[in-house]
């Protein structure tokens, strides 16, 4: 009973498209093919993928400018962004846009239907409108989550997660004073049983994550940091 899911592939490299549609479909997948950040931004509008895999040196707009105008629509879809390897600046930029992840070039196909899999949404996640935060569960402080609708609240207002940072936050907040390292982290969230120098993706979606969620992100009162040890969701 698996819903097909969408993925679509923004990149300008025919032969990369071509190999990663291959391995998709092969999976199962729908695969959408854009081969410019313009016609890119305006799939993702229209045909509303489940994942994004979107490269970063792009003609006519750059994958950064796709992810943040997304971002900024509202929408929360997964993208993953296909960065070159000597590119390590672009891996941080491109988080803090707000893409979910990204996967280095040259790639093996393993790993990108790994990471696919583990960011694409396992549910339909269409949040009825203007859902309630009076159905939310109250988490600490002025914090509430409504699992039904994957919204977080913070004083009654519905905060704007990605769905990684949601889930980062939830699984923290359901093991209060828990103190989890990066490369934990990496495991439970992320879900991968591999991590590299990956863990900056954990300090990444931790920032972005208090400057949502934190009154002053400078010193938060949710996500703390155990020097040495890694993050905690804070519970008096
Ligand atoms: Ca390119």
């Amino acid at each position: 009973m698996t819903e097909e899911k969408t993925v679509l592939i923004v990149e300008d490299e025919k032969n990369i498209v071509d190999i990663l549609r291959f391995n998709l479909e092969r999976k199962g997948y729908r695969v959408l093919e854009a081969y410019d950040g313009e016609e890119g931004l305006r799939k993702a509008r229209t045909e509303k993928p489940d994942l994004i895999l979107l490269d970063i040196m792009l003609p006519k707009m750059i994958g950064f400018d796709v992810c943040e105008a997304l971002r900024k629509d509202g929408d929360n879809v997964p993208i993953l962004l296909l960065t070159a390897r000597e590119e390590e600046d672009d891996k941080v930029r491109g988080l803090e846009t707000g893409a979910d992840d990204y996967i280095t070039k040259p790639f093996s196909m393993r790993e990108v239907i790994a990471r696919v899999e583990a960011n694409i949404r396992r549910t339909s996640m269409a949040a009825p409108a203007g859902a309630a935060a009076d159905s939310a569960m109250p988490v600490a402080g002025d914090l509430s989550i409504n699992t039904d609708s994957h919204q977080v609240f913070r004083a009654g207002k519905a905060i704007d997660l990605t769905q990684r940072e949601y889930e980062l936050l939830t699984f923290l907040a359901s093991h209060p004073n828990k103190v989890y390292s990066r490369v934990d982290l990496m495991e439970q969230v992320w879900n991968y049983g591999y991590v590299g120098d990956d863990v900056r993706t954990v300090d990444v979606t931790v920032r972005r994550l208090r400057e949502k969620i934190e009154e002053n992100p400078a010193s938060p009162q949710y996500i703390l940091t155990r020097r040495g040890a890694g993050y905690y969701f804070a519970v008096n």
